[in-house]
């Protein structure tokens, strides 16, 4: 990955409590941020994207980090372990959230998850817990939103296969209406090993992030990648199936031949909520060639509708009724919200 960074150009790889650690040329930095890049600036007109703008006050933000993991930084080092962020190279795209708001006046902000991504890996386990394809519908529309390729990933393989190692004809089926639209998927166990030489070379040279509820395996297929990670291992509750938080900040961890991984805690949905907007059926690959060809045009909630050309899609089986059902649920849930 450093191959193509400049000298001075570093990579954030982690934060913690104001620390930001870069990765320069071969070696982590733990670095501070100027003081001028946490400054916020206040303007007299009260929309900050009017064209003249006079600045009326400075304010040290409090609530927005400026920084996030897979910021392109250029650094002043302070000796070979420490330095200094002096500016944040402009973002390619960017993961974000709504965060919680810290009073219930207050508008809900963003917070950056990640910067400069070059594709978005949701994680489900084929079984404990079960895979939510609701869920899995949902990072699918966020990715097509920011422009990013996805590559599912189906792991805990070995808990649904047979003697003769044969997958579950369900589990068989849900990843044939991915694969039909055009997204990878990719089927893999980090205890049997059984598919991590196909994902390790579609993670290679690549930044991706994973995306995927706590419990799903994220932890033990990095394990499994690349060994030497040492990452803690969360033991999952054998009622609920559901894991502990053990990853509670982004971090990226460098793959070995380039690349890097960016994992998430447990980021339920990132992206959407600033596109209230579109028609998000724009989101749905496979329902875009129906957009606007509806008898209401763009008016088509696609619905109850006469006319309505994506449930004509539907009743012919080009478009998955799974899939038109979770288009509507996040429509009707309000896509925008973090819930
Ligand atoms: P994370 O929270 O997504 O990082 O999930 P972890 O990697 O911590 O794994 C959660 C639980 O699932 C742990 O008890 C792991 O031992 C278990 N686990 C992870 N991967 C596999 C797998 O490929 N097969 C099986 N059978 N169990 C797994």
């Amino acid at each position: 990955m450093s191959t193509d960074i400049p000298d001075d150009l570093g990579v954030v790889i982690k934060k913690t409590n104001g620390i930001y650690t870069v990765y320069l040329n071969g070696h982590n930095l733990d670095c501070t941020l100027a003081t001028r890049l946490r400054k916020e600036f206040v303007y007299e007109a009260d929309n900050p994207h009017a064209g003249r703008q006079v600045v009326k006050a400075v304010k040290t933000s409090s609530h927005v980090d400026p920084v996030a993991v897979g910021e392109r930084v250029q650094v002043r080092p302070a000796d070979g372990r420490s330095g200094m962020i002096v500016s944040i190279l402009p973002r390619r795209n960017r993961l974000a959230r709504r965060t919680a708001v810290p009073m219930p006046s207050a508008h809900p902000f963003e917070q950056v998850i990640a910067a400069n991504v070059d594709q978005v890996v949701p994680v489900f386990a084929a079984a404990q817990p079960p895979p939510k394809w609701n869920l899995l519908d949902r990072y699918l529309a966020s990715a097509e939103s920011l422009d990013l390729p996805a590559l599912v990933c189906i792991t805990k393989l070995d808990l649904v296969q047979d003697e003769g190692g044969q997958v579950e004809p369900e589990l068989q089926a849900a990843a044939g209406v991915y694969r039909k639209i055009g997204y990878p998927v990719l089927f893999t166990s980090a205890a049997s090993g059984e598919g991590l030489a196909e994902l390790r070379q579609a993670l290679q040279g690549q930044i991706s992030v994973l995306v995927g509820k706590s419990g799903v395996g994220k932890t033990s297929l990095l394990n499994a990648l690349q060994p030497g990670l040492g990452l803690r291992v969360s033991a999952v509750n054998p009622s609920t199936g559901k894991g502990k938080h053990t990853t509670s900040y982004a971090e990226m961890y460098l793959l070995d031949g380039g690349g890097g991984i960016i994992d998430t805690p447990g980021v339920r949905e990132f992206g959407l909520w600033d596109l209230d907007t579109e028609d998000l059926a724009a989101f749905f690959p496979e329902m875009r060639p129906y957009v606007g060809k509806c008898r209401f045009g763009l008016d088509c909630q696609h619905d109850e509708e006469p006319g309505c050309a994506i449930r004509k899609a539907v009743m012919a089986g080009q478009v998955s009724p799974h899939r038109y059902q979770s288009y509507m649920r996040l429509k009707a849930e309000g896509y925008f919200y973090d819930h």
